[in-house]
């Protein structure tokens, strides 16, 4: 009966370092947690959390209607292009220095846009 088998040190993932108990270089990421990453060696076990750095950046989710409405309002031609440019949100969004990319298709992606602020 053929199967794949798993131990626990299967979960344990690179990058791996100098292991601070034994020495060896099987020290890997066992699990990111919030603001710490528990690393543990593949050999003996030893684990130790380690702080990660701060967030310094921010995502935001627009979803398709956000470019939509941002095609309507650059183009007087589109259905609703009227009622886009009389709400002023709308061009307030656009100004911002993320617009341009949205439409010109560097930050799509399916289902939605993350983009990403430093
Ligand atoms: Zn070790």
């Amino acid at each position: 009966m053929g199967g794949i088998r798993l131990n626990s040190g299967d979960m344990i993932m690179p990058p791996f370092k100098r292991c601070p108990k034994c020495g060896k270089t099987e020290f890997g990421v066992h699990g990111i947690h919030g603001d710490r990453v528990l690393r543990r060696c593949r050999d003996c076990w030893y684990s130790r959390n380690v702080p990660l750095p701060p967030v310094h950046k921010k995502i935001i989710y627009l979803d398709q209607f956000v470019i939509s409405e941002f095609a309507k309002l650059k183009n007087p031609q589109a259905r609703g292009h009227e009622r886009i440019r009389a709400n002023p949100f709308w061009q307030q969004a656009y100004d911002l220095p993320i617009a341009d990319d949205l439409l010109s298709g560097l930050r799509l992606a399916p289902g939605g846009v993350a983009y990403l602020l430093d």
